[in-house]
């Protein structure tokens, strides 16, 4: 993309210029230039100054509508009144008050209210942390050792879970990750029951079973139903724990998340991101029998031996519980979720309908609040009815995205106002009026017609 600019990334260029040179001595402090890989954008990330509702304005005063919603966490948009209202009432209370507080009973309350596994939950920072966590808590209730995760799905970037995720799926490591901690999961591929049960019937020391319920990063690949609700009957079969990782999920397919559209409830969830209202924040939600191995007992052995330990300096920040608490009282009114899948639906609806105008190999689908742009680098036969019945293996989705073609969209629909995610594709807010829909639509048309004219170069760069 550098060395022969298409018309999108020159056009890119010059509506971005303070991006450019903020960008320049950002790479001079962060590696690439960024502080989290998804932010990563060539030629450079736009630099975003402020936001508010469904957009977001850049430091060039560049105006988009926002698909990254705070990467997923911002389901009620940027700046709902309700949280700013909350957080700034606590900020002159106290920020850390390195005790136990009202606010973190309320807002457990209101998540053990929504979400059907929540017997008992405990609260971390983030959702890599309630991924450590998860998995702790599991090993421990169980006294077995291995975990079952599936490839492509995501659970944070801690060792145990950043292997076979975005890359890498032939089991080889990234750099950094020890082999002796990778021995202990065991990698499944999605949407296959039989291998599964294969593996289950032939181990003994499985403790759990863990996974994205709609598939992975949210519903890039997707996962069916019928294959979770497998899932949940071979690992009650043989007394394994399911853990659902409903950090994008939570709150957003339902109020009570994919479990509650499912019907299907796990034994453990991870939570995260809009149970915080756009603050930092996570939980480790469950059975309480199996939650009950963080409790404190008066029997020393007990302590010693069985219990998981788990500390966490922000973990319930008065802040973070306050956002929080807003989000989720609106949230469990039920309107909020109803409106942003059905303004998705309008959407991919809206982006699909281009794809077919202009008679592009390209692919729009989605679940949910989401939505998933596939731009078919490979020319594969590839439909929408094939990736929901999961005949679609995840691998073929990954080549036929390359990061090229993935920049190549992100800046083309920068160029008509609208920021996405990386996948590409983005999540909404109910923030999102049919006029950032429609601004949306138009933008992805003039994207597709500049890129008929001149298609990027697609290797992997
Ligand atoms: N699980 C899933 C499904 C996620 O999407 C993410 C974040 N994108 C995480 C876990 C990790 O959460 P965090 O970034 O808060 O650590």
């Amino acid at each position: 993309m550098q060395n022969k600019l298409t018309s999108i990334a020159r056009q890119y260029i010059e509506k971005t210029p303070k991006s450019a040179a903020l960008y320049q001595r950002a790479r001079q402090l962060f590696p690439s230039g960024v502080t989290h890989d998804a932010r990563y954008m060539e030629p450079h990330p736009v630099v975003i100054d402020r936001a508010q509702g469904s957009r977001k304005w850049d430091i060039d005063g560049n105006e988009y509508v926002d698909y990254f919603g705070g990467h997923g966490a911002l389901l009620l948009g940027h700046n709902h009144p309700a949280i700013v209202e909350a957080v700034t009432r606590q900020l002159s209370k106290g920020t850390h008050l390195g005790a136990s507080t009202e606010l973190e009973v309320e807002w457990a309350e209101l998540i053990k209210q929504l979400v059907p596994c929540a017997e008992k939950v405990r609260l971390t920072s983030s959702g890599t942390e309630a991924s450590l966590l998860v998995m702790r808590v599991a090993r421990a209730f169980s006294r077995k050792k291995m975990v079952i995760r599936l490839l492509s799905h995501f659970h944070g970037w801690q060792d145990q879970t950043n292997f076979g995720v975005h890359s890498h799926f032939d089991g080889a490591l990234p750099a950094g990750i020890p082999a002796e901690i990778a021995r202990n999961i065991i990698l499944c591929p999605p949407n296959d029951a039989d291998r599964l049960e294969q593996i289950l019937e032939s181990r003994e020391d499985i403790a759990a079973v863990m996974l994205e319920p709609t598939g992975s990063s949210y519903g890039r690949f997707p996962t069916t139903p019928d294959y979770v609700a497998a899932v949940r009957r071979l690992t009650s079969e043989h007394d394994v724990l399911l853990i659902f990782d409903e950090v994008i999920s939570g709150f957003r397919c339902a109020p009570g998340g994919a479990q509650e559209c499912y019907g299907i409830t796990p034994d453990l969830a991870m939570l995260a991101k809009a149970m915080a209202g756009g603050l930092p924040g996570g939980a480790v939600v469950g059975r309480a029998d199996v939650m009950d191995t963080l409790t404190m007992r008066s029997d020393p052995i007990w302590n010693r031996d069985r219990r998981v330990t788990h500390y966490g300096t922000y973990n319930a920040n008065p802040l973070s519980a306050c956002a929080g608490i807003a989000a989720l009282k609106i949230i469990a009114e039920g309107e909020a979720t109803r409106k942003v899948n059905e303004s998705a639906e309008e959407l991919r609806q809206g982006l699909s309908q281009v794809i077919d105008e202009q008679g592009l190999n390209w692919l729009v689908y989605g679940r949910f609040s989401e939505f998933q742009i596939f731009p078919n680098s490979e020319d594969k036969e590839v439909t929408r009815a094939d990736i929901y019945s999961g005949a679609v293996p995840f691998t073929v989705l990954t080549e036929g995205t390359t990061q090229s073609a993935v920049f190549e969209v992100r800046a083309g629909m920068c160029l008509g106002g609208v920021d996405l995610m990386s996948w590409p594709g983005g999540m909404l807010s109910a923030a999102h009026s049919s006029s950032d829909l429609d601004q949306t639509v138009q933008a992805f048309d003039k994207l597709v017609r500049m890129w008929k004219e001149q298609p990027p170069v697609t290797a992997q760069s």
